[in-house]
This record gives C-alpha cells, structure tokens and sequence, in this order.
C-alpha cells in the first residue's frame, strides 16, 4: 500500500473504549515526557524555539539543528536578526532547505514580534499562530516542549501512527490535532505526544511497521485492513 492510499482508505476511527485502551498500552510500553524534553531541539529558549520550529519544515532534525546553530551564532534576538541581510540569513540557515524563502520568514517573524507582541513569544496556541510563518504543529510543538503544556503535538510520526491505528480518522494533519485534543483522555494529554512519538520510531515504522510483534495489533485499523497485502512503501522515512 503506498502513501497516498495508506492516507486516503477509510479504515474507521477506534471507539472512545479501544482508544482509551490503545493510550494505556501505549503508557505502559513507551516512555513518557522527561525532564530534559525541554525545547524543539533543545532548544529551551521561545524565541529560539520558534525559530527553530519555522526552519524545521521540510527538513530533517540534524540538518535544522545545524541551521539553528549557524543562525544564532549571527544573533540570538528579534532586533539582532533583523540587523542581518536575507542573504546573511539564508546563507546560514542553508542546511536546512528552502533557504531563502525562511529568511524572509524569519524577518517577518522578528518584526512581528518586535511591533505587535513586546518582543516576547506568546505563550498561547493563538499567539503562536499569529505569528508569520508558525502554524498549528509549530504552535503545539513549542506549547509544549517549550512552555510545558499538555498539548499532542502531531508532526510526521504522530500523524502516521494515529492514521494507521485508528486514533483519528482525519485526512490531515492539523484535523487530527483538533480530533486529539477532543477524543484524548485527559490523563494522556501530558505524555501522549511522546508515547505516539517513540512508537512512530519505534515500531509502528513509515516504511516497515513491526505489525506482526506489534502490542496494538489487535486494534489497529491498517492492520487489520493490509494484514494480506504487500509490504508498505510510504513516502514518510524513518528516523
Ligand atoms: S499494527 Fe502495525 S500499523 Fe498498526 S499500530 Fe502496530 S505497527 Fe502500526
């Protein structure tokens, strides 16, 4: 089954029953928020932190992180990013992709912040995503690893194991953070991206999930719909 049937087969979503027995299971195997899962590549300052975050689009964690080194090397505030060129900019964040169209949004991002918020990153989903560049994943993401909120924030893996399994029978990835954070117990909220995290990396792999030993092969959806096709190919890598 490749990626865009794996996303578009209406499987069905679990029940509030299996879904709350899928979050147990998963608490029991897969380790939860610890004390040092402090910033979006650990990166426990806000302002670093959503910068990060907007250079993390299309581009994998090392190659962002070396973007972020580069860029912060140059200037670490709003006002010190903005002293530098776009070619400045897009010439250290090159790694990362895309560079020159995130330099710009970088500049969009420090003005913003610097005119409408008081040079401080907000500490609310719609703050965040007010801000140029930064969408509902960024938002969660930095809600949670950086301002320590219960917040499920869906990225690649999280949005695949929830497709596969059935947590959510949404098409996208910003729906099924809404549909997360309406069907999820509330006492899986803290750890839930962390659990669906490590699984997605873990087991329930983009290109060859581990179905067979899988402790939730018993409810999942894709399983239960692809257990006779042929092996998976995804467009998703594992890492
Ligand atoms: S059974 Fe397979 S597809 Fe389903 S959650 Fe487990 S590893 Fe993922």
């Amino acid at each position: 089954m490749d990626a865009r049937r794996e996303e578009t087969v209406d499987r069905g979503a679990l029940s509030a029953p299996e879904r709350e027995e899928a979050f147990r299971r998963l608490s029991t195997h897969m380790p939860g928020r610890t004390p040092d899962a402090k910033g979006p590549k650990d990166q426990p300052d806000p302002f670093r932190s959503v910068v990060s975050c907007l250079l993390s689009a299309q581009s994998r964690d090392v190659n962002t992180a070396a973007a972020v080194r580069a860029l912060f090397a140059l200037a670490t505030t709003p006002d010190e990013m903005l002293k530098l060129s776009d070619d400045e900019i897009a010439r250290a964040i090159k790694p990362c992709g895309l560079y020159n169209m995130k330099a710009k949004s970088i500049r969009r991002l420090c003005a913003a912040l610097i005119d409408e918020h008081g040079r401080v990153v907000p500490q609310t989903r719609e703050g965040l995503m007010s801000l140029p560049g930064i969408g509902r994943k960024c938002a969660d993401i930095v809600m949670s690893f950086t301002f320590d909120e219960d917040v499920i924030a869906v990225d690649t893996h999280v949005f695949r194991v929830c497709n596969r399994l059935g947590l959510t029978d949404e098409r996208t990835a910003d729906k099924t953070a809404a549909a997360l954070e309406r069907d999820v117990p509330d006492w899986a909220r803290r750890d839930g991206h962390f659990w669906l995290l490590q699984f997605g990396k873990s087991i329930c792999l983009s290109r060859r999930p581990r179905c067979e030993t899988c402790f939730l092969n018993d409810l999942c959806r894709w399983f239960a719909a692809t257990r006779d096709a042929p092996p998976v190919t995804s467009e998703y890598q594992d890492t």
